[in-house]
């Protein structure tokens, strides 16, 4: 199959390199000139314009920022897909923005779903990510070839409602960090060991992703890199908290770590990665 892949940072190309390994003809496109000599070192076609990339593909995987990109794609002159095109959104986006470009681009004959991701860049390279699918059956059947080398999908219903389920899961994902830090830190101010916390809370009812993998991984070895950045993280919790108050939902908790996060946004590098959320309530959060 040939697909188009609009967007190639940190999980966009360990995902086109899985989908090269399984032998589908990859025409990638980034902004970034950095980002498509690494895909054209892969072995995959590094498009000049979004126009030669999407020319002729029957998918266009799109791994972007988020719903503002996914946007400009869509609606830039380069992108001339054919009738019978289906655009699978892979990126963290927006639910109702992605309904909204769903109506849109059915309008032309082209399918939207959408795909996002759980599992970070160490699950992209291995083909072992959580992906959540929303859109109409059929259609997800036909895009299954391109999203089986990724990882494992679960369906969850009309288009949109899998960048619900994603941003749901950051909210979470990102409050456990917050609090998690928290704890080890007032541990550690007690004389505790982190090493010994983290290891005791693994095997307790504290135990979460930030316990089993964040933490260990990235925080305690001081490395901080687990390819996720800080302001991605917060652009999901603010999707997360918006669908809350959408639907009338009760989010105290949300929307608190919300704004410590915007607060942690604001003080750290731009490009800092959302594992550095330790750093700034050490120094910073009490200020
Ligand atoms: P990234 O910033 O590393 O990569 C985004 C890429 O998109 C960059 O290479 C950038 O140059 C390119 N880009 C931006 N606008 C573009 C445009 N208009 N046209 C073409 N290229 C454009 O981000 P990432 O970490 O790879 O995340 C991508 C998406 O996946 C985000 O929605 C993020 O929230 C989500 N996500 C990330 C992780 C992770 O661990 N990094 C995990 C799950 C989901």
């Amino acid at each position: 199959m040939t697909i188009a892949f609009v967007g190639l940072g940190n999980m966009g190309a360990p995902m086109a390199a899985r989908l090269l390994g399984a032998d589908h003809a990859v025409h990638g496109f980034d902004l970034d000139p950095a980002a498509l000599r690494a895909l054209a070192e892969l072995g995959g076609t590094a498009a000049d314009t979004l126009a030669d990339a999407v020319r002729d593909a029957s998918v266009v995987v799109l791994m972007l920022p988020g719903s503002s990109a996914v946007g400009a794609t869509l609606h830039d002159e380069g992108f001339v897909a054919g009738p019978g095109t289906v655009v699978v959104d892979m990126s963290s986006s927006e639910p109702l923005r992605t309904r909204e470009l769903a109506a849109e681009l059915a309008a032309r004959g082209v399918t939207l779903v959408d795909a996002p991701v759980s599992g970070g860049v160490a699950r992209a390279r291995t083909g072992t990510l959580t992906i959540m699918a929303g859109g109409e059956p059929a259609d997800l059947d036909r895009v299954a070839p391109v999203l089986a080398p990724l990882g494992t999908v679960t369906r969850t219903g009309a288009v949109g409602s899998g960048h619900a389920v994603k941003a749901l899961n950051n909210l979470l994902s990102a409050t456990h960090l917050l609090v998690t830090s928290e704890a080890i830190l007032a541990g550690e101010r007690f004389g505790l060991d982190p090493e010994t916390m983290v290891s005791i809370f693994n095997g307790s009812s504290g135990r979460s992703g930030s316990t089993e993998n964040k933490w260990p991984n990235f925080i305690l070895p001081g490395t901080y890199d687990s390819g996720f950045g800080l302001r991605l993280m917060l652009k999901d919790m603010r999707i997360a908290t918006g669908l809350a108050d959408q639907v009338g939902a009760p989010d105290p908790l949300g929307h608190a770590a919300v704004e410590l996060w915007a607060r942690a946004a604001e003080a750290l590098e731009p490009n800092a990665d959302h594992t550095e959320i330790v750093n700034w309530l050490r120094k910073d959060a009490s200020a």
